[in-house]
């Protein structure tokens, strides 16, 4: 089956709070992947305040990152909404969780005041911002089902995952989950978690059009094969951070 004439619904968690480093950049990308295909899509925004029954009405999932200020207004509201996100989950939404909203997803999140941020409890990890330094830069990670993952990270939380969920990557250059045990990123179900901003779509083709496809799968319950684009542009900036780090992809 073609993905002609097929539509796809995005929801945008939390667009003008969860939202740093190009994070934006991720809907562009999907929207206009999916043009180029002939999918169409509706980006729906939800913002503090929104009707859990949208979530129902989305094929896939967006939530960037944010620093600790708008994870505190953002955390009540996210929870009000747990089960319903929790179910879409565990029932395979594809989604794409960065930074402070991949830290949600966990079981909490420390900050560097001692103050905990309670998690959603759908990923088995924990996180906790106690050093008071910050892991920054280029980051690369392999990851068995998108290749080299490549982009930017930024964030004072280090993360630590429990036995039931998988890393996305292992870092190769970067800090990565902790700066210590070389995990990128989790993979839960279609649900992933990373600490790759910069945007990470743009950089990374092949986790985006996996996303794609699995919304497609879900929604129209049939096997889909994505059709083939260019991704030239994509490929030369992938060279130019791996060269930067002097890593070979
Ligand atoms: N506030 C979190 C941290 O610093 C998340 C940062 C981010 O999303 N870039 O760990």
């Amino acid at each position: 089956m073609t993905q002609n004439h097929k539509s796809l619904t995005i929801g945008w968690l939390y667009p003008t709070l969860m939202n740093v480093y190009g994070d934006i950049g991720n809907v562009k990308v999907l929207q206009k992947i999916c043009e180029w295909r002939g999918i169409e899509t509706k980006i729906i925004n939800l913002n503090v305040g929104f009707d859990y029954k949208l979530l129902t009405t989305c094929n896939l999932l967006l939530m960037g990152g944010a620093q600790d200020r708008q994870q505190e207004i953002v955390a009540k509201d996210l929870f009000s909404k747990k089960e319903n996100l929790k179910h879409l989950i565990e029932n395979g939404i594809p989604g794409l969780y960065v930074c402070g909203a991949y830290q949600f997803l966990g079981n909490y999140y420390k900050k560097s005041d001692g103050q905990i941020i309670k998690g959603l409890g759908i990923f088995d990890l924990y996180t906790q911002n106690l050093e008071n330094t910050r892991l920054i830069g280029n980051i690369i990670a392999s990851s068995e089902l998108f290749d080299k993952l490549i982009g930017f990270e930024n964030h004072g939380g280090k993360t630590y995952l429990g036995k039931n969920i998988k890393p996305l990557g292992k870092v190769i250059k970067g800090f990565g989950n902790n700066g210590n045990d070389q995990t990128e990123g989790a993979i839960y179900k279609n649900s992933i978690g990373t600490y790759l901003h910069g945007p990470i779509l743009p950089k990374n083709p092949k986790l985006a059009d996996f996303l794609i496809q699995k919304a497609l799968e879900n929604k129209y319950k049939t096997k889909i094969e994505l059709k083939k684009i260019d991704n030239q542009y994509e490929k030369e900036a992938r060279l130019i951070i791996a060269k930067k780090l002097k890593v070979t992809i």
